[in-house]
């Protein structure tokens, strides 16, 4: 078996993987902040753990997979301070946070599942484990990380040796990172909240350096719990530390998220987890690469140029699929530049892989005895096992499909890589759409409307139209009209 290697940002290297407990793997991923829709970039990083899962299981292993879903304290600041994001989502929207909670769980689950990203195990949502952080600060108190300023309790991060063990910077530099974020009252720049109070104890007017509006000194939270510091809710940090150790127990073996997770959110988990089990909280720690839109400029939900699925490709007529394949196109831990152009690129990439599926298909490639190349399947493990080489997969792809393998051998092949890839080459077909132009997809059809489709375009790329004004007529008494565009056949269902 070809051993897997992975880079762990904890020690800057490529490391062989080796799980705690057998061959069980404990996947735990930062879920997305429900306030908004998920933008193509957080998309980006699900693709990439959704791959690093797929390696996972074609590698043999059973994976646990956690992915907690933020619905409170999550500071427009990332440390502290600001509003809560899910309490600003309500005020844009009009409606309560818990509504803007739900609505965007939803959104999102819709969203992965368009790009056929696994579901995880368990999707747990932070307010649902309210006490097991309340009990992991008081695990805290009781240990001596922590202290009481006027607007919550902060974790004391000069108390914790190698804070910056995941960040790898000097602690003056993550202390410079820390400032942008200012609060007179923390003892160091880097320490954080881990609980926050609905009603600081000063009124905001009297503070140094107040991040609050006027109205916020009389709106209460809508979201806020009894503790035992008083009514307020989790910084955002403890409740992926809470969710990881209640939910995968020992077994912490590899978490994941965004690069921007360094140097706050994942090194504060570290912090307090590591302070309050004293054990080691997880033993690989994997970033995505962000994408980038046009001069490097990154994509947050904060700008202008905020993309999501539905508007950067669907509305399109761009299958979401074409995105995972363009992002499969780039290795994770490279950024990845957005435009239109490559978008549409990588479809058309997708697209002559689809064909090609699809004309083995009907080469009746699809046979039960069909078995996959051995060698080739030694090479695919060989560049996935790299950490993750999807663009050299995507390569290898092209080459079985270029062989001298029989078609049996090739579609079976290529179908056994797709267990990583999630092309959906298993479940394409030729899908007629409501008004669209004859293409190749997934997703079914009539498949006797697609099959005299298919002869029908044949007919008329050979000017033989005596047989395609006959399958028209074979196409309508299915129920479809078939207009002749430029672009080509255009299918409406009547
Ligand atoms: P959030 O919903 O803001 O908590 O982010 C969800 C995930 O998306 C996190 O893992 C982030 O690190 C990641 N992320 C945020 N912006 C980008 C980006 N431009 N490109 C790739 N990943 C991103
Ligand atoms: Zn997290």
């Amino acid at each position: 078996m070809e051993k897997l290697y992975l880079y762990n940002t904890l020690n800057k290297r490529k490391e062989e993987f080796r799980p705690l407990v057998d061959n069980k793997v404990g996947l735990y991923t930062c879920g997305p902040t429900v306030y908004n829709y998920a933008h193509i970039g957080n998309l980006r990083t699900y693709i990439f753990e959704d791959i690093l899962k797929r390696v996972l299981l074609y590698n043999g292993y059973k994976v646990k997979h956690i992915m907690n879903i933020t619905d409170v304290g999550h500071l427009t600041g990332d440390m502290n301070m600001g509003e809560d994001k899910l309490e600003l989502g309500a005020k844009r929207e009009g409606k309560t946070a818990w509504e803007i909670a739900e609505f965007y769980t939803k959104a999102f689950n819709e969203d992965v599942s368009k790009l056929n990203i696994l579901k995880p195990d368990k999707q747990p949502k932070a307010t649902d484990y309210i006490q097991e952080q309340i009990d992991l600060i008081k695990k805290l108190e009781k240990k001596g990380y922590t202290y009481k300023t006027s607007d919550g309790i902060y974790f004391d991060t000069a108390k914790f040796k190698n804070y910056n063990k995941l960040s790898h910077l000097k602690l003056d530099e993550l202390k410079e990172g820390a400032r942008v974020e200012r609060n007179l009252e923390k003892k160091n720049p880097t320490d954080f909240a881990l609980w926050k109070f609905s009603e600081p104890l000063t009124p905001p007017s009297l503070r140094a350096t107040s991040p609050y509006k006027e109205e916020d000194k009389i709106s209460r939270r809508q979201m806020e719990w009894e503790s035992p510091w008083g009514v307020g809710f989790p910084g955002w940090h403890i409740e992926c530390s809470a969710m990881s150790l209640k939910l995968l127990g020992k077994q912490l073996d590899i978490h994941c998220g965004g690069i921007d997770h360094i140097n706050i959110h994942h090194t504060n988990e570290i912090a307090q987890s590591e302070a309050a089990t004293g054990r080691k909280f997880f033993n690989y720690w994997l970033h995505g690469a962000f994408l980038n839109i046009a001069g490097g400029k990154k994509m947050a939900k904060s700008d202008e140029n905020f993309l999501t699925l539905e508007n950067a490709l669907v509305k399109k007529g761009i299958n979401p699929l074409a995105y995972r394949y363009g992002a499969l196109s780039t290795h994770y831990r490279k950024p990845m530049e957005y435009s239109e152009e490559a978008i549409r690129s990588a479809q058309k990439g997708l697209d002559k892989l689809w064909k090609k599926i699809m004309e083995l298909k009907e080469q009746k490639a699809e046979g039960k005895d069909r078995k996959v190349n051995a060698e080739f399947k030694i090479q695919f493990l060989k560049v996935i096992n790299d950490d993750l080489n999807t663009p050299k997969a995507l390569a290898l792809v092209q080459k079985v499909l270029k062989s001298d393998l029989s078609p049996e051998e090739k579609f079976a092949t290529v179908l056994d890589f797709d267990q990583v890839l999630g092309l959906g080459l298993d479940i394409i077909k030729i899908r007629v759409e409501k008004s669209v132009i004859f293409k190749w997809d997934i997703e079914g059809t009539q498949p006797e409307a697609a099959r005299l489709l298919k002869l029908r375009e044949k007919a008329r790329a050979e000017k033989n139209w005596p047989e395609s004004d006959r399958l028209r007529e074979e196409i309508e008494k299915l129920g479809y009209s078939v207009e002749d565009t430029k672009e080509g056949m255009r299918i409406k269902k009547i």
